[in-house]
């Protein structure tokens, strides 16, 4: 049986601040959901921060105008009462009056997959918040390049033969197909700068598909800076695919990302449970993993991927390593270049000053009278 799954979500408000939705208004994306009728063969809905997932399995395809409609809708709904009770960012990320058919470009980010049900299927939706698309570039290489991180590359026949990546550049909105293993080091340049070259899908060499990932950049749809656009990826496990241990180790050693509070920092991606809120400890980036198994397009779980004692471990690390680079305030590289900067048309006006006092090194040195330095003899 053919299935598609697909994940889309969106910021559309959050209490107090960029923290979590309120109960109102997943409430409100919940009841539009559930009165889908018979479009949906499943669904959950949860939130990642101030990130609204809605998960959905059913036999329509990717791209699909329906489903995509559907969740546009319980957003619009979620933003009505987000709207009622004041939240902060109320539909931020619905960026266009009317729908058009797809969310593509609108807004919310998406990540769908199709495939042939195995029929123990198993797959883990990743929901990132606070950070940037390319926040998955680096453990994703360490679960489909790297050995040392993810044995699997060496014993399963599948992964060892080395998959394909489609790698988008999301500055200029195209896209590359690498293969392993002959364009590694391709493959490493790109993901080099996680704020350009994004992995947005990735197979197997005989054409399953293993991964999709959201990789709009909402910069880029709305022309100014809106937000940055929390990555949510599908990522298929077991079998010819990534043991779901495999995937969910490559999270254990916090990597820092762009991101955090006003989207202006680097900070580490710390993996935390489900339906986490984001910290206001200037917002440290998250990712939650909802581990799925899927019959006849029926979920059962999600099991809380991140839940278990050791990652406390791994949260210690990451609230070590955001500390430790909050320490340094807002010296580079704890804050982004001017050019990644969410605030950059602040920053622009108040680096002006600057700018304004700014003269040529000959009339300043003349102007305060001092002699142009000689070399002494
Ligand atoms: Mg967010």
């Amino acid at each position: 049986m053919k299935v598609t799954v697909s994940a889309i979500k969106a910021d559309v408000g959050g209490i107090g601040g960029h923290t979590r939705p309120s109960d109102g208004l997943l409430d409100a994306v919940r009841k539009t959901v559930k009165n889908a009728g018979s479009l949906l063969l499943d669904h959950y809905i949860g939130y990642s921060g101030d990130d609204v997932h809605i998960i959905m399995s059913h036999t329509k395809g990717t791209d699909n105008s329906e489903i995509h409609a559907l969740a546009w809708k319980a957003f619009e709904e979620g933003t009505r009462v987000a709207k009622s009770e004041g939240l902060y960012g109320a539909g931020q990320d619905l960026l266009k009056d009317s729908f058009s058919g797809n969310v593509k470009g609108m807004g919310p980010g998406v990540a769908e997959l199709e495939f042939d049900e195995r029929p123990n299927e198993a797959f883990t939706v990743l929901a990132a918040d606070k950070t940037e698309p390319g926040a998955f570039n680096y453990p994703f290489y360490r679960l489909f390049v790297d050995a040392l991180s993810n044995t699997g590359l060496i014993v399963n026949k599948s992964l060892a033969a080395g998959v394909k990546l489609n790698i988008m550049d999301v500055e200029e909105g195209k896209i590359a197909e690498l293969e392993l293993w002959q364009d590694k080091p391709v493959l490493e340049a790109a993901l080099m700068y996680p704020g350009r070259y994004v992995i947005s899908s990735v197979y197997t060499k005989a054409g399953e598909p293993i991964a999709s990932l959201s990789t709009d950049r909402l910069h880029n749809i709305a022309g100014t800076y809106v937000g940055k656009d929390d990555p949510i990826a599908i990522v298929r496990t077991q079998k010819n695919f990534p043991a779901t241990e495999e995937l969910g180790s490559v999270f254990n050693n916090p990597h820092y990302v762009a991101g955090n509070t006003r989207g202006s920092h680097h900070m580490p991606l710390m993996p935390v449970k489900l339906n986490t809120a984001a910290s206001i400890d200037f917002c440290i980036p998250i990712v939650e993993a909802l581990v799925f198994s899927m019959h006849d397009g029926k979920f059962t779980g999600p099991f809380d991927g991140f839940s278990t004692p050791d990652w406390d471990y791994v949260r210690n690390i990451a609230t070590q390593k955001a500390l430790a680079m909050r320490s340094q305030g807002f010296v580079h590289p704890a804050t982004l270049v001017p050019s990644e900067l969410e605030y950059a048309e602040g920053y622009k006006a108040v680096i002006e000053g600057l700018h304004k006092k700014m003269k040529s090194m000959e009339s300043s040195s003349k102007s305060s009278g001092n002699k142009k330095y000689e070399d002494p003899d």
